[in-house]
């Protein structure tokens, strides 16, 4: 993948910039010795496990195993490939890429037919808004829009528009401008007539919103039926440009305000969002028709930590909050759940009561994520009921005990114990055998699912000694070549006992035929396997001396080599055992062999 662009190029871009700026776009760091910490963007976490070294030139998460160079990080975080990462970060080092170099064909039909969807896209939003507000064909739209609260403002910030009543406006006006029918299909602005391969439009009489991704590019569009027409809200289907679970609506605009603010507000569909908008809500986004995902999570995360739920107040919507709560609980977040009267959405409340009483008794009134449990596992209960009434008091216990902070534990048992009489001792006593019980079970569970090699790494637990061995030969190979020569001739042909080790070092040799000075961040671009990668980065953060001494070198190169003595010893001891009963010449030989290894441990 790397030699499209020429190595040189990719070098120059590393060189010029400096891996902690690039981070901190995303992440907040703290300078902590020699390196530089933060939470990590990947996952989610509360205490900072994520370093960057600005020395190396590489990020690493202790928590996680995510690692890698300043491409990796921006193709991690961004979602996008190695070629747009070199792009992107090319034009922040201000580092021009005669773009000829792309020279897969197949790779330069596939950007250009993007760039095509993107630019039809801008094309017809700005076609569909200039018909709403200036045109007859679009005038009861317009009207349909004010008479329902729209402002002629808010038509203009969020760019609504609106589709002609015809079959093939949009299908005539893309062929104009030579836009391949084929790819405006892909993009899922016209549809293919099965019966006789001709096109025709996809949205046809409808106020049209365009979707735009983070950096205000209209990517899709999702389109209102002005009449009974079903459905009522029509969307693109996903296509190249458009993926729903990646998707915040209004994330371009709201962003600078979140920043501002250090909050956002999460609602369900992007009419709410709109809604909120117009009354002053400003930081608000929508997922556009999905859950949220993690992919949301970790855009939310790099730019905030403090979330509103605001969802329809209907049960499908709370147990949707309830979900979504639990993720961002998850991940570290502050959650906040907003809850209007029984069956309102936010477009609705807004209407009924007004801008003002939904900023004050919505929003600024939101409950705690734990004062919305208590709301929550209180639905379809009769707590007149004793039954009823102790199953509530036992979830809202096992709720309290994954709280961390003692006042908070303290602070609704207080709660509880005053709602239903009950004595706060033994509710206090209840909690801690429900906390040290989920524990318990915790780490059971934590045995059971043992995670992949490169993330146990940090783990505690000891590791055999050629395990780590092998890992110091591989950190002072990578420091310097001529070690990684001598550390190759040693080995004498043998190889690393861990499989990914032995990877590690092949590329390595491979990475020093061509390059004289060992660079780990240079190497990581070298590198094409994702999970080594994460081992290097990890590898290369374990604290080591600077120089490699004879004894050390041999100490450790003999603690690689025992390892496969010590299975060659045990398969033998097998063998021995089976020639014991029948031939027992044989088995003195075996036995000599035995000797003959242990005596060379
Ligand atoms: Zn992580």
């Amino acid at each position: 993948m790397a030699d499209r662009i020429p190595e040189e190029k990719i070098d120059q871009i590393r060189q010029a910039l400096d891996i902690v700026e690039v981070v901190s776009d995303y992440v907040g760091l703290k300078k902590q010795g020699r390196n530089y910490f933060g939470l990590c963007p990947f996952h989610g976490e509360n205490t900072p496990s994520f370093s960057v070294s600005s020395d190396k030139q590489i990020f690493h998460c202790f928590g996680c195993g995510a690692g890698g160079n300043v491409f990796s990080f921006i193709m991690d975080i961004e979602g996008i490939s190695f070629q747009e990462a070199v792009v992107k970060l090319a034009e922040r080092a201000n580092i021009e890429l005669e773009m000829n170099v792309t020279s897969n064909l197949g790779e330069k039909k596939a950007s250009k037919e993007i760039q095509a969807a993107k630019d039809a896209h801008e094309l017809l939003r700005k076609f569909y808004h200039h018909l709403l507000v200036n045109t007859k064909e679009g005038q009861h739209a317009l009207e349909y829009l004010l008479e329902r609260g729209f402002t002629k403002e808010s038509i203009d910030k969020f760019q609504i528009g609106y589709s002609l009543n015809s079959w093939d406006f949009v299908v005539k006006f893309l062929a104009k401008r030579d836009f391949s029918p084929e790819w405006m299909e892909k993009a899922g602005l016209i549809i293919k007539r099965e019966k006789d391969g001709t096109y025709f439009d996809r949205f046809r009489d409808r106020i049209m919103f365009p979707i735009f991704d983070r950096h205000g590019q209209t990517i899709a569009f999702s389109g209102r039926s002005l009449g009974a027409d079903e459905p009522k809200y029509l969307n693109s289907p996903e296509t190249a440009i458009f993926n729903k679970s990646k998707i915040l609506y209004n994330f371009h605009l709201a962003k600078p305000n979140i920043k501002k603010l250090q909050h956002a507000v999460l609602f369900e569909g992007f009419a709410d969002c709109i809604a909120a908008d117009r009354a002053g809500v400003e930081n608000g986004i929508a997922t556009m028709g999905t859950s949220l995902t993690d992919e949301h999570i970790a855009i939310l995360r790099q730019n905030v930590h403090s979330i509103t739920i605001c969802y329809d107040s209907d049960n499908a919507g709370i147990e949707a909050a309830f979900r979504a709560g639990n993720l961002l609980d998850d991940a570290g977040f502050q959650v906040k759940v907003a809850i209007m009267p029984d069956g309102f959405d936010p477009d609705e409340y807004i209407k009924t009561f007004g801008p003002e009483k939904f900023r004050k008794d919505v929003i600024d009134a939101s409950y705690t994520w734990m004062g919305f449990k208590f709301l929550y596992f209180r639905r379809g209960k009769n707590l007149q009921n004793e039954g009823d009434r102790l199953s509530y008091i036992e979830q809202i216990i096992k709720e309290i005990s994954k709280l961390t902070k003692v006042v908070e534990k303290d602070h609704y048992l207080r709660q509880l114990a005053t709602e239903f009489s009950l004595s706060l001792d033994s509710l206090k006593q209840q909690e801690k055998q429900i906390y040290f019980t989920e524990k318990r079970k915790e780490k059971s569970n934590a045995t059971k699912n043992r995670k992949p090699l490169y993330i146990q790494n940090q783990a505690s637990e000891l590791k055999p000694a050629y395990y780590t061995a092998e890992r110091r030969l591989i950190a002072h190979m990578l420091k310097n070549r001529d070690t990684a020569y001598k550390i190759q001739e040693l080995l004498q042909g043998n190889t690393f006992n861990i499989d990914e080790h032995q990877a590690i070092i092949t590329y390595l040799l491979g990475y020093y035929e061509d390059h004289l000075e060992p660079n780990v961040s240079a190497f990581l671009s070298y590198l094409q396997d994702d999970n080594l990668r994460k081992m290097v980065a990890t590898i290369e953060m374990m604290p080591i001396n600077d120089e490699l001494n004879e004894q050390e070198l041999h100490d450790y190169i003999k603690q690689v080599l025992n390892h496969k003595k010590m299975l060659k010893i045990k398969e033998k001891e097998l063998e021995l055992k089976e020639a014991e009963r029948t031939d027992f010449k044989k088995a003195i030989s075996i036995l000599e062999e035995i000797k003959q290894l242990r005596n060379s441990l």
